[in-house]
């Protein structure tokens, strides 16, 4: 069949990567992707919001399954557009997708469903927010309700900055209108796991553990990026905090989401904060985590297109997805600056070199062709994914490609996966 993804990150490159592999594949298309997605997949030059020009597209190529990467499509309702026009399609539809796009909905839903979280509350007025802020003390952590690219959280440290993050928020000068509304919630410790979960709206299937890194510098300093790197299996989700995390946030959550009629189809991502057994919700996406999509799929050893049709399908009964005993590391590597400014149009080295590394691939994110080469063009460039027989070879791995590939004033972290090793 003919198979569409929709994206343009290192997640779509892994998806593209892992959909390529598949024997049901005919042809497979990227709208818009990367210069990596168009080494296996013809690239289609539609943005990932222009609905009407996707299905057009969708209907003329005959796609048999359409893959939705990020997030803004499904908040737009590209699903739910789709299945309308009798398409397959693989992503949340999107009064589910509100999960992801309303932090207040996606608190409010847990508190209705036990699913264990902070404590919080949903303000739109600044003197309430604050009495909030007085009274639970700090820190304490300020949130956009919108989508805000991953960056509408501020973590206080003391009142003045709290105030300060709400104040911002709710007059309109940070994020907009996806500040308009904003969660204050209890400060959480511990360590924080993603834990994703293919479901139908009735079975759900857990992928394997993964965690990422948000924090710009080494030893989790500086402020937050989308991710700098990611490795899976992630061990501080032992089999126990596996169970709790089936149990009370996965179960709890699709089987609440599906009692107010918002049926949940696709993929779920909840990010964990886990302080010994205790287990707690901090967030959801309505999509597969980006970077940990790339170590993730490098270890699924199943054919993953059956297991997307299931779901798109809604019948997930009967599907079972093998691992490979192996652990994946993916180092990104960044243009110097981000997550604040930083400069597009320096040439990469050294892809061809790092590609000869046994059991390693080179996720493309932000880069862009020209002239036969490959320049850099965001902030997150290139997700280099490594699989080891243990975490510290997969790391070994991915930091000897790291190593192959430069350009002026590249960054990456030099401590993904220690926090595995260390523990
Ligand atoms: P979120 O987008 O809600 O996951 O927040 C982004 C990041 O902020 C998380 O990955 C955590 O590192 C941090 N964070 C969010 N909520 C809390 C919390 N209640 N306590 C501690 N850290 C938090």
């Amino acid at each position: 069949m003919n198979i569409l993804v929709i994206g343009s990150g290192g997640r779509e490159h892994a998806l593209v990567w892992k959909i390529a592999q598949s024997p049901l594949v005919e042809k497979l298309y990227c709208a818009p992707g990367n210069p990596g997605t168009a080494q296996l997949a013809e690239n289609v030059n539609i943005a990932v919001d222009d609905l009407p020009a996707l299905l057009a597209f969708a209907k003329g190529k005959e796609i048999g399954l359409t893959v939705v990467g990020p997030e803004l499509p499904l908040s737009l309702g590209l699903v739910d557009l789709f299945e309308e026009n009798g398409l397959k399609v693989f992503g949340a539809r999107k009064n589910a997708a509100l999960i992801e796009a309303s932090k207040a909905f996606s608190k409010d839903l847990m508190h209705k469903y036990q699913v264990p979280t902070a404590a919080y509350g949903v303000f739109t007025e600044v003197d309430k927010a604050i009495a909030f802020i007085d009274q639970t003390g700090i820190p304490i952590v300020i949130k956009a309700d919108g989508l805000a690219a991953g960056k509408g959280v501020i973590i206080a440290q003391n009142r003045e900055e709290a105030v300060a993050a709400v104040t911002d928020m709710l007059s309109g000068n940070a994020f907009g209108s996806a500040g308009s509304r904003v969660v204050v919630e209890e400060f959480l410790k511990g360590e924080e796991a993603s834990f994703l979960a293919f479901t139908d709206g009735k079975n759900i299937i857990p992928l394997a553990s993964a965690q990422d890194h948000k924090a710009v510098f080494d030893g989790d300093q500086g402020p937050n990026t989308g991710g700098m790197g990611a490795y899976s299996p992630a061990p501080v989700v032992t089999p126990a905090i596996h169970e709790k995390a089936m149990a009370e946030v996965m179960r709890r959550t699709v089987d609440g989401l599906a009692a107010e009629g918002r049926t949940y189809k696709g993929v779920l991502y909840a990010g964990l904060m886990i302080d010994g057994e205790s287990v707690k919700t901090l967030e959801f996406n309505a999509r597969f985590g980006d970077p940990e999509c790339q170590p993730l799929l490098m270890r699924m050893k199943s054919d993953i297109v059956p297991v997307l049709l299931a779901v798109a399908d809604g019948d997930l009964s009967g599907v079972e997805i093998e691992w490979h005993d192996k652990a994946a590391v993916c180092v990104v590597m960044a243009a110097g600056g981000y997550p604040g400014d930083y400069k597009k149009g320096d040439r990469i080295s050294g892809l061809g070199e790092a590609a000869q590394v046994e059991d390693l691939v080179v996720f493309h994110a932000g880069t862009k062709s020209d002239q036969g080469g490959i320049l850099t063009n965001g902030g997150r460039v290139l997700g280099v994914t490594a699989l080891g027989t243990t975490v510290p070879e997969a790391i070994e791995r991915a930091y000897q490609g790291v190593a192959k590939i430069s350009w002026p004033e590249v960054h990456y972290r030099k401590d993904i996966g220690a926090k595995a090793v260390n523990r």
